[in-house]
Order: structure tokens, then sequence, then C-alpha cells
């Protein structure tokens, strides 16, 4: 029946808007119409107000009340004239997702008269409500940072992202207000706090930085960008509601692949599938009205996976802007029947799902410091800026593996398709030549082809040798897939992070230990000026130097994917970090919690403590709910139809003694299946015993890590043991017993 209901199923008419005259509307006509803007706001205030707005905004002073309430009434004006009847604060607890609760701004006011009370209805929205608001923080994840007592948790306006409305129910609309959460005692329980306070922290040390050496430049202020490049796997809903594994744990815990997957290299860039283009052209709709801009849609490399990319923006910004594009694509992927699965290996055997994070620093004159320029190797600038970020990534290397930490994305890195669990970076052959030359204090070769045409941007002229053929420009770096963190042109781009996690904690990560790294590089390089006014070249490129010494082992430009890069990677001392529980110890060492706290002065010691419990807690509980599910599914699906295929054959076989003795086709199958039934029993008992042994053991250590590492080392073997026996059975039982839908169906159907 799902089957048939996805061929028979009418397709969801998509209509572009068009002006009311007929005529197409523009993408950029469209953009951010739901999002209030600096622009909006400034013609709604009065010219003082918004004038102090902006300033308290800057200096990232809290506002005052009257320039609040100000704002909110405006807000409110603006937002009711779009169908807006509620507010939510919109934040972003450990949990990966985003949460809100809605408030009306229907209030009512008692006037007390002589003559009785009087009730007068009336739309409101005062500053403290636009500015501050209290959810009961004891049902989000704590880390044990508060008990249950003590309860208090504030949500508080971030004016640094723009509020805007999204849809609600009936065509009435909600204002949504980006907010960052704290406790009682100013700790973050979010992850936007704590991207906030890196971006600042590391805004403080590149300006520093520059002032040093390059005085004339003035830059007040940095900041980071980021581009996130979203993949995810659509499936068909009629198919994916027959699958408890997919609704419940988001990936399939059982099923063997199809014949044809991926082999034939046919779907990445291949053309979308015309259901899926409907979908993505809702998405960038959606995403255009909001001001997420979106740029690029494409197949990815598993038959049923896709990917959206936007153009980059400020990160806290950007984070704010993908965990809407993952939100509105589960609601317009509803409307077309197909669900969104964003977890990181929803299918065994095929690609993953990563979120690449772009990411660069720029000036606040638009100057991108990870840009090379035509001669990178004296621009010292862009060489200081792309040393620490490789002294940050080797010295740090841990944090960032801990940072893409999750039992989701631990299928994924190292699946030799994805980037492998051992952190290095790729820098193409130009920039390891420039490094290579300046340490080794000899020219650098020659770039430029003799018989190519160089240009002036960026790279050279390529010859194609056909004449109809315009001549293109290309890069001056190869692509490395095998990279986890690799150079691409004038950004960094960390691949290993996971598909279905907040950019935000790897991206804080990753500013944190860029932060912590320039200013060792300061520290250089003012040792080497001594009591000089100002650096000469000679001091730069001594300091230059050390760092391109020091930073040799985390380069690594071959193939990621070999183990002959592990072997090598042992002997560079890199660390090998295989699983994520082994990653989340590298939170309470002593040099890691000491460089995020007391260096950068980005996390506390009890946020530390709070995520490493949070980080281990939510581990043993995604292991232990996949445990239960295939358990489920097991006992109520899977062996049921190998009881019900067998008596079938058991029928057949006897029906057909008289004819057939001693050969009986169905007796050979039957007696095939009666030993696989088998084996998947005593798998399912397995699974079962560890299960309890772990309740139990749960129940006696309070230790979050020792649960982690307990379900990783027990609960989840048996689950793939159970997982190998079922996919036996799948492929002996007649499909018409099969009670779910095969691969075949799940990614074949979009
Ligand atoms: P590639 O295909 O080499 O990864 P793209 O041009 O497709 O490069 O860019 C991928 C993502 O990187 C896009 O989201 C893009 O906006 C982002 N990006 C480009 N430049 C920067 C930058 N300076 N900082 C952050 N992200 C960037
Ligand atoms: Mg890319």
């Amino acid at each position: 029946e799902a089957i048939i209901a996805s061929v028979t199923r009418k397709d969801t008419e998509y209509m572009y808007p068009k002006k009311p005259d007929g005529r197409p509307i523009y993408p950029s006509e469209i953009y951010g119409e739901r999002v209030f803007t600096l622009k909006d706001m400034a013609k709604a205030l009065p010219k003082p107000v918004f004038a102090s707005f902006l300033k308290q905004r800057r200096g990232h002073h809290s506002l005052d009340k009257a320039t609040a309430d100000a704002v909110a009434h405006a807000v409110r004006c603006w937002a009711m004239d779009r169908g807006a009847t509620h507010f939510t604060h919109w934040f972003q607890p450990q949990t990966g997702t985003t949460a809100e609760k809605h408030d009306a701004f229907l209030s009512l006011i008692t006037n007390f008269t002589p003559g009785g009370e009087e009730v007068t209805p009336m739309d409101m929205f005062s500053g403290s409500q636009l500015l501050q608001s209290e959810p009961d923080a004891s049902s989000f994840p704590s880390g044990g940072m508060r008990s249950t007592f003590e309860a208090r948790g504030y949500t508080i306006w971030d004016t640094s992202s723009p509020l805007f409305i999204q849809p609600g129910p009936n065509g009435t609309s909600v204002l949504y207000i980006p907010s960052v959460f704290i406790s009682y005692n100013g700790e973050a329980l979010d992850e936007k706090t704590v991207l906030l306070r890196s971006n600042e922290a590391l805004s403080r040390a590149c300006t520093q930085l520059l002032a040093l050496i390059e005085p004339q430049a003035r830059v007040n202020h940095v900041y980071t960008t980021l581009g996130t490049e979203q993949e995810f796997f659509l499936v068909d809903r009629s198919m994916y509601v027959l699958r408890p594994d997919l609704k419940i744990t988001g990936r399939t815990l059982i099923g063997n692949l199809p014949p044809r997957h991926q082999q034939l290299e046919d779907h990445y860039f291949g053309k979308i599938p015309s259901r899926v283009m409907r979908a993505m052209s809702d998405l960038e709709l959606e995403c255009a009205r909001l001001g997420v801009p979106l740029k690029t849609r494409h197949n990815e490399v598993a038959p049923g996976q896709f990917e959206v990319a936007p153009i980059f923006e400020e990160s806290s910004v950007a984070v704010d802007h993908n965990l809407l594009t993952m939100s509105i694509l589960h609601r317009v992927a509803h409307r077309h029947n197909l669900r969104a699965l964003f977890h990181e290996k929803p299918y065994k055997g095929i690609n993953g799902s990563g979120k690449h994070c772009n990411w660069s620093v720029c000036t606040d004159r638009g100057e991108n410091l990870l840009d090379p320029t035509i001669r990178p190797e004296s621009n010292y600038r862009f060489i200081i800026i792309l040393l620490a970020v490789l002294h940050a990534v080797q010295e740090y290397a841990p944090l960032l593996r801990l940072a893409i930490s999750s039992s989701s994305n631990d299928h994924r890195l190292g699946a030799q398709e994805a980037p492998p669990s051992i952190i290095s970076i790729f820098l193409g052959d130009q920039l390891s030549e420039v490094l290579d030359s300046i340490e080794e204090n000899r020219p650098i070769k020659n770039f430029s082809v003799p018989e190519f045409k160089t240009i002036s941007v960026g790279g050279t002229v390529l010859d194609l040798k056909v004449a109809a053929l315009p001549n293109i420009s290309r890069d001056l770096t190869d692509r490395n897939r095998t990279s986890p963190f690799a150079f691409t042109g004038n950004k960094f781009e960390f691949r290993a992070v996971g598909s279905k996690q907040s950019p935000s904690f790897p991206v804080a990560i990753l500013n944190s230990a860029v932060t912590s790294a320039v200013s060792d590089i300061i520290q250089d390089l003012e040792a080497v000026r001594g009591d000089k006014p100002y650096l000469t070249d000679e001091d730069k490129l001594s300091v230059i130097r050390k760092y391109i010494t020091l930073t040799k082992p985390i380069r690594f430009e071959g193939d990621g994917y070999t183990n002959d890069w592990q072997t090598e990677a042992e002997k560079r001392g890199l660390p090998i970090i295989k699983t994520s529980p082994e990653a989340f110890d590298y939170l309470l060492d002593a040099k890691y919690v000491n460089m995020l706290t007391k260096k950068v002065n980005i996390f506390t010691e009890a946020e530390l403590r709070s995520r490493f419990y949070i980080l281990n807690e939510r581990y043993a509980k995604d292991i232990l709910i996949e445990a239960e599910t295939i358990k489920s599914m097991i006992n109520q699906l899977v062996l049921p139809a190998g009881f019900e295929y067998r008596k079938v054959l058991a029928e057949a076989a006897s029906a057909l003694k008289s004819v057939d003795v001693d050969n009986s086709p169905e007796v050979a199958t039957l007696n095939k299946l009666t030993t696989v039934i088998k084996n998947l029993q005593s798998a399912y008992n397995k699974l079962v015993e560890v299960v309890e042994n772990f309740n139990h053991a749960e129940e006696a250590d309070e230790n979050s890590s020792v649960h982690a590492k307990l379900a990783l080392s027990t609960i989840r073997p048996a689950i793939e043991a159970t997982r190998v026996s079922s996919d036996e059975l799948e492929s002996l039982v007649a499909d018409k017993y099969w009670p779910i839908p095969k691969y075949t169906e799940l990614l074949l159907t979009v």
C-alpha cells in the first residue's frame, strides 16, 4: 500500500509567487521580507532612539528600558501587520535543536471605575518581554549545573541576530526573537552564548595581532565568517512511517543494500528528481523570505542524498540560519510527502552526511584575512593568520575532534567516505610550497607553468586544447576530499562536522583554539620586537619560521583513508581518537580546560564539566534508544516474518513429501531459515542481556562517562550482531512476508 501510495500520489503543485500584474517576482525582491531589518527599525523608530539602540548594540551594553520599549513597540506593529499573534524567544539548548515557547500579544487591562471593573483587551509587547524571558530551565539539559529546586534560567535577546516572523497556524504568524539561554548565575546553558563569547575573544586577539604587524591598518574589530554546506537524505513519507528505526533513531538499524546504490557514481550532481526539486524550491523561497541566502542545490553521492549551501555570513547569524534551514526543510519536505533525514549515517554501507563548515576571519573593512592574495609568500599577515590556524588545530586537535563527536557521527567518521577521525590539515601544493620555501630560506618555485598565461587574480589560465571552449581560470589548490580540515582557496573547511549537529559548538571551539594560537604568536612577536617601535620583516619572518617548523606534523596532503596514514599519524604523535567517549574525556583534561577557561576565557570550568556530562549522557542514551528500538523491531516485526515464512515452507514441505522425498528445495530453504532464525534469536538474547547489565551498571554508578563507554563497548556490538542476523533473514524471507520497506524502497523512491 505504501508503494502504491507513493506512485499514485498527486504532486503538490508548487507555484512561485507572482506580482499582482502576473509578472514573476525576483528572489531579491522577496529576500528578507520576514525579517525586521535595521532599515525597518530605522523607519519605525524616532531617530534618537534608533541611534541609541545602535550605540548600545555595538558596545554590547544592555539596552536601557526606554529604548527597549520603543523597539518592542515598533517590532510588534511590524509583526502584527504581517499576521503575528504571538512572540517567542528562540534559543539553542544543548539538545542539538532549537527551543521556543509562544506567548500571545493579547493582554487584558483592567480599569477600576466607580461603576465597577472595566476590562479592555489590548495587544501589548513591552521592552522587558523583548529583552528577556524565563523558561523553566530544569527541563533542559544542564549537566548538573542546576538542580531542579533552583531551576531559574533566562533567555536574553541576542541583538546581533535579527528578529523575524515565521508562519504559524491558520494564516497567522509568530515573531521570533533570537536569544541566548543562561543560568541564574550567568553560565551558558546553550550553544550560542559560547559562540558569541568566542567571536569576541577572537576579535580582540586578532585586532591586537593586526595592530602589531600592520599598525597602519587600524582594524577595530574582526569577525568570523561561516558558510555551512548541509547534506541530508530525503525519503518518501509513506515508506518512512513504516520504519520505526528511522522514526525513533533517525537511522536504519536493519536492512541490506540494494544491488545498485552508489557504485555507478551517477547520483552526484545528477538530475535532481522533480519532487525533490519542488521541495528544494519551496525551501529556497521560504529561506529567502527569512533572509537566509541559499545559493547552491545538488544531488549528493548516495541515492536519495542531497545538499544545499548558503552564501557565507557572520558566523553566529550563519548558525541561526543553518538551524532555520534545517527546520524549514523538515516542514516543506512534509508538504511534498517527503521526510528529511539529517542523521549522519541513515543507511549502512553508503555515504553518510556531513555539514562542511567553511570558516574564515574578516576585518571590519571587509578584508578576508585568509585571502592569500597574488603573492602569499610576501603577505605576512596572511601567513601569520594561516599559521595561527595550523598551530591551533595541531595544539588542540582533540578539542576539535570532541566538538564533532556524537553517537551518530561516530558511524560516519573514518567510514572510508567521510573524513577520518584523525585531525590533520590539507593546504594544497601552492601553500605548502610557500611555507616550505620560507622555512628553507630559498626562492619559491614558480607556480605559473610557462605555457599557461597567468591572470591577475587567484590562478592561472588552463589551455583546454579545444578551440571552441573558453579559457578558464584554475584554482590554486586541488581538492582533497579525505581531509577533515582543508584550506580551500580563501577559507578553511571543517569537514568532519556532523550533518545533524548545530555548527555552533564546533565553531566556538575552533574560535577558541585560534584565539589561543594568536595570543601565542603575539607573545613571540612582542619578544622579537623588544624595545623597537615596530616589527621589521626579519622579526616577522623569524616568528613565521618558528611556527612553520612547529606545525609541520599537522599538515598532511595525502589520502586520509589509507592505513598508512594511521601509522604515519601515530609516528607524528597526532592523537588518533576513534570514538566519541574517548574524545569527551579531553573536556576535563587540564591542558584543554586551562586554555578554554583561563587563557581565552570562553568557558567556565562548571560549563565544561556540565558539557562533559551532557555529551556523555546523550551518547549513552542514544545507544540505549537504538537498542530498545531494534529489540522491538526484531521481536514484533522481523522474527514474526521469519516464523510465518518458516511455517509456509514447512507446510509446503509436508504437502510435497510424497513427490519429493529426499531433496525437497523447500526443506533446504527451511533448514537454512531455521539456522538463521536461531542465530537471530541468540543475538537478540545477547542484546537483551547486555542492555540489562547496562541498566544495572547505570544504577550502581553515577559516572556518565563510564555509562557512555559501557554502552559503546557492550551494547553497540550487540546491536550490530543482531543486525547481521536480521539482514541475513531479510535476504531469505519471501518479500511478501517482510513487514517493513527495504533499502530499495527507501533509497530509490524519491
Ligand atoms: P567549495 O565548493 O570549494 O567548498 P563553494 O564556493 O561551494 O566552495 O563554497 C562553499 C561554502 O563556503 C559556501 O557556503 C560559501 O558561501 C562558503 N564560503 C566562501 N567563502 C567563505 C569565507 N570567506 N568564509 C566562510 N565561508 C565561505
Ligand atoms: Mg565545499
